[in-house]
């Protein structure tokens, strides 16, 4: 199918959309396949539901009298071919970023940040795959000055298979941590899928930022020509850490006094350092940029903090992994404030052969820190118990919830975090 000609459709239609459920009128739809379904059947759904063409990729599904349907080999594709094409019709900076922890994180600080200036398109929520990659670059307005790509990936190409469509003329990497072992096929796996962004903006004569407080970062300096690095002193941007107690604090050269987040915990640091620089380097003032970073508020279940009765929870259930675990109770293990302490502790997911080790690390991780109570819930977490004997441990999380409602818990500063799957977000009502 003539994707210049789907193009001119596309400019005349109220976006794209991929999913029968969220349609809205006037929208082209793609009928995209998963392991469970095959959109091709929903083609007449989408378009009594306002839709006003159906981009099919199998025959049998095709209306050939009904001009508001369009075949084309793989709709997928098709609609990754549409996204580029509209990337090329846009002359601005396009800002990709990935990494294993923190992307949309920092692309909600960066984006807080450069809107004080620039008109300026951000992904949605977490669309950062091959899907919602497309569908972020179809929503930029042709008036956009600078765009924000959040990248995901699951195993080795996926971040060069996202730069080929959105083509990034800038990029970083939030940091190089445990993520995703499974599919990535280890460590090495992560760091060399990663730094498909930077091997892109090289080729392309892009430009790359580099937090060079990430060691694994910091060794690729000298590979590339002109970095721009943060956040240490003589760095572009000089950015320093005050303490995170349990918000963040910060300090920042041109703009005297600290400065209060928002933010829990030392790892957000990056997040913010980030967006102070790539702010500073397109020349939003840095009183803004501040100012902009202060205001800043997490959203749900990212390191939120609930208060109940005398006590008070961070509950960080939104994904876990080895490296945001890590940082996560090394963070905790430090803050005060409380009477006492408690960690609750969940499985960590999609990490194949390194499930057990990893969670035996967590063990031997919380147990350097003096934690009242150390809680461990889920199936995979009981390796845990090898090096952290002491700890409560609740297969499910219904003996879990009893446990909790009984202990009537008072002055506590509390730690939640374990994968989204786990849903420890449930155990907070308990508490
Ligand atoms: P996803 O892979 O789901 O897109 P993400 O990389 O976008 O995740 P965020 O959603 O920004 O990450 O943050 C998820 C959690 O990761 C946070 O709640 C926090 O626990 C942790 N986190 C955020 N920033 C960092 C960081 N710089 N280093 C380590 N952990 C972090
Ligand atoms: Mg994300």
């Amino acid at each position: 199918m003539n994707i210049a000609i789907l193009y001119q459709l596309f400019l005349k239609s109220t976006g794209v959309s991929t999913d029968t459920r969220k349609i809205e009128p006037g929208n082209i739809f793609f009928a995209l396949k998963g392991p469970n379904f095959n959109a091709n059947e929903f083609a007449p759904k989408a378009l009594e539901m306002g839709a006003s063409a159906v981009v099919i990729d199998e025959i049998a599904y095709f209306e050939e009298d009904d001009e508001r349907y369009f075949i084309c080999e793989d709709a997928l594709t098709c609609l990754q071919k549409l996204a580029n094409y509209h990337r090329h019709q846009l002359d601005i900076p396009v800002i990709g970023l990935t990494g294993s922890n923190g992307k949309t994180t920092s692309k909600e600080l960066l984006h807080a940040v450069l809107k004080t200036t620039f008109k300026t398109s951000a992904t949605r929520g977490n669309l950062n795959n091959h899907i919602g990659v497309p569908l972020t670059l179809l929503e930029i307005p042709k008036d956009a000055e600078i765009a924000i790509v959040e990248m995901g990936a699951n195993k080795p190409g996926d971040i060069q298979e996202l730069c080929e469509i959105a083509e990034p003329t800038h990029g970083f990497i939030t940091n190089i941590g445990r993520a995703h072992l499974e599919g990535m096929g280890g460590p090495e796996g992560v760091l060399k899928t990663k730094t498909e962004l930077y091997q892109h903006l090289r080729a392309n004569k892009g430009t790359v930022f580099i937090n060079s407080h990430d060691p694994i970062l910091a060794n690729m300096i000298k590979r590339f020509e002109d970095p721009i690095l943060y956040p240490a002193k003589g760095d572009f941007c000089e950015v320093s850490f005050i303490e995170a107690n349990p918000f963040v604090k910060f300090s920042v050269e041109q703009v005297e006094g600290e400065h209060l987040t928002s933010l829990i915990g030392a790892y957000n640091f990056g997040n913010i350092a980030n967006a102070l620089t790539i702010g500073k380097f397109f020349g939003v003032p840095m009183e803004k940029a501040v100012e902009a970073v202060v205001e800043y508020k997490p959203s749900n279940m990212r390191s939120q903090l609930i208060e109940k009765r005398s006590n008070l929870i961070i509950l960080d259930a939104y994904n876990a992994n080895p490296s945001s675990m890590e940082v996560a109770i090394r963070t905790f293990g430090q803050m005060t404030g409380k009477k006492h302490k408690m960690i609750i502790l969940g499985d960590m997911f999609e990490l194949g052969d390194h499930a057990e080790a990893e969670h035996r690390k967590l063990g031997e991780i919380v147990s350097e820190y003096p934690i009242d109570k150390v809680c461990f819930t889920g199936k995979l977490v009981v390796s845990a118990l090898e090096k952290a004997p002491k700890a409560l441990y609740f297969p499910d999380p219904f003996s879990f919830r009893n446990w909790l409602q009984d202990s009537q818990l008072e002055d506590y500063l509390i730690l939640i975090k374990g994968s989204r799957g786990m849903k420890l977000e449930t155990l907070v009502d308990f508490i």
